[in-house]
């Protein structure tokens, strides 16, 4: 982008390092190594596919960093810093200066700086792209094939709000599509979708990384991962890589008020197919519920027990009174499907 590249950059993603950390400016950023495993993640945001084009920037900005420190969260790590790719159609100051004080402040509170990142001319559609850099000892991170049978099944906060909420703004269409399309309106008759939209919105637009919850799992936590795609395929990824099944309760998922009051498939499909969620779910031995919880309270995040793990395959659901229930329509969020 030339002179407006550098403009860009200047204007918006200059913030000081730290002290010790060499930041954006150089050829390279320098961060100093800390002792243990480097945690590193990365991910992709598509204007279209993974936000809308009138999205609040700072909410924009804010989620961009939020996703990739849920996947530190997940593994129990704790930030160092991030690097930020952008591709843009045109430069638009207003947008930059709205996500970059969303991004910054999510940043501050997790004391993880900006420290490089990369910036062009892009074609139709702002692409965001965000690596994560972070520390855990190797022994002490929270793994994908650490769940054993007879673990408890826990999540933290309430599932189903985003979904709910992106079906709203789609106006019904199914999230589990693989684009922002159209498609059918599953909410019956008479639910308020401007009070159930403000009610769930902030799920959606402003996702709180589980930071301090995961690394309080530590020692305590046999497996962990965060919701990105829907509890029952991100859940699946943990049977899959364990070796174990599970049974979970279907109506023992924590979900938030408002989604409560919907209709029970509907609220069912949320909570355990919904995507875009990052809670963490995690297993732990019986014998753990309490460190679990004292975990929960140091993290200051509500922990719910939603079943077991098995040592036979496949995952089933039950009802409250342990009932079995059809599996549903969606496993979850599949990009190419
Ligand atoms: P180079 O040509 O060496 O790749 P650039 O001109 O792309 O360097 O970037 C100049 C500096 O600005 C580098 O320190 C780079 O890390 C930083 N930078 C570029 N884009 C961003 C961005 N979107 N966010 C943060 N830092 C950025
Ligand atoms: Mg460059």
């Amino acid at each position: 982008m030339a002179d407006g590249e550098f403009d860009l950059i200047r204007r918006h993603f200059s913030r000081p390092a730290p002290p010790g950390v060499l930041g954006v400016g150089d050829d390279c950023a320098l961060l100093p190594t800390r002792p243990g495993a480097m945690a590193i993640s990365t991910d992709l945001l598509v204007e279209g596919r993974h936000f809308f084009s009138d999205v609040d920037p700072a909410a924009l900005g804010h989620k961009s960093l939020a996703v990739n420190l849920s996947d530190l969260a997940a593994m129990g790590a704790e930030p160092a810093g991030f690097v930020l790719g952008l591709a843009l159609p045109r430069i638009d100051h207003d947008f930059l200066a709205g996500f970059a004080q969303g991004m910054y402040a999510l940043a501050d509170r997790h004391a993880c700086p900006l420290i490089g990142g990369d910036t062009t001319r892009g074609q139709e559609g702002i692409v965001i792209s965000v690596t994560i850099f972070g520390t855990v000892a190797p022994g002490e991170a929270l793994r994908r094939d650490g769940a054993r049978p007879d673990d408890d099944i826990w999540v933290s906060g309430c599932l189903g709000d985003a979904d709910i909420a992106l079906r709203l703004l789609l106006g019904g269409a199914s999230a589990g599509a693989g684009t922002l399309a159209q498609g059918d309106d599953p909410f019956p008759p008479g639910v308020d979708r401007s009070v159930l939209l403000a009610a769930t919105r902030r799920a959606l637009e402003w996702p709180e990384p589980r930071v301090a919850l995961g690394q309080a799992l530590r020692g305590v936590a046999h497996a962990a991962l965060d919701i990105s795609d829907g509890l029952l395929q991100d859940l699946g990824h943990v049977l899959a890589a364990s070796g174990v099944g599970a049974c979970v309760d279907a109506d023992g998922v924590p979900v938030s008020s408002a989604v409560a009051t919907l209709p029970a498939p509907l609220r069912r499909l949320a909570a355990l197919s919904g995507g875009d969620v990052y809670e963490l779910c995690f297993t732990a031995p019986p014998g753990l519920r309490s460190q679990v919880l004292a975990a929960a309270v140091t993290a200051g995040v509500p922990v719910t027990r939603i079943g077991q793990i098995t040592a036979a395959p496949g995952l089933r659901l039950v009802d409250a009174s342990g009932d079995p229930i059809d599996p549903l329509p969606h496993g979850g969020y599949d990009h190419f499907a």
